[in-house]
């Protein structure tokens, strides 16, 4: 069913001009996450000649499949923000405390911070807590030891 179109402020506090501007963003990033995904040389576990051959192999190996599940996580980001454009549900903050610390959060991303993040689905003041979450679980990362590749 074709909704009316509303114009200047819609309802989740992002002009029209706004959320065109990072629609935009979004479209041309998943172009080029898209162009790359098809330029993408596939790293071939190969036979090796020693064992630091392999290891350098492998580590290739590694390096590319980080890289491309990276590119597959923010292609999915992006998609998602383009779907919550095309519902009108974009620039609504989705942070997890929202119900137990609604009073700061006012449910609304700022612009300047989809600007320069499009994809956020959180206001600032989430993200905050999302930030240090993300923070220790980095720290708990960085200090697992990888057995066996000393
Ligand atoms: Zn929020």
């Amino acid at each position: 069913m074709p909704k009316k179109r509303t114009k200047g402020r819609a309802q989740n506090g992002l002009t029209g001009k706004q959320v065109e501007t990072l629609r935009m963003q979004l479209v041309n990033r998943l172009q080029k996450l898209e162009e790359e995904a098809a330029n993408e040389v596939p790293v071939m576990l190969g036979p090796h000649s020693d064992l630091a051959d392999a290891a350098d192999c492998h580590t290739q190996f590694h390096l590319a499949k980080s890289l491309r599940s990276r590119r597959q996580d923010e292609i999915k980001l992006i998609t998602a923000a383009l779907q919550r454009i095309a519902e009108r549900t974009y620039g609504v903050c989705c942070g997890a405390d929202h119900n137990l610390d609604s009073e700061e959060c006012t449910g609304l991303i700022e612009f300047q911070r989809l600007e320069a993040y499009p994809m956020a689905i959180t206001c600032e003041h989430c993200i905050r807590e999302e930030r240090q979450a993300a923070k220790a679980a980095a720290a708990a990362r960085s200090s697992r030891v990888v057995p066996g590749l000393a």
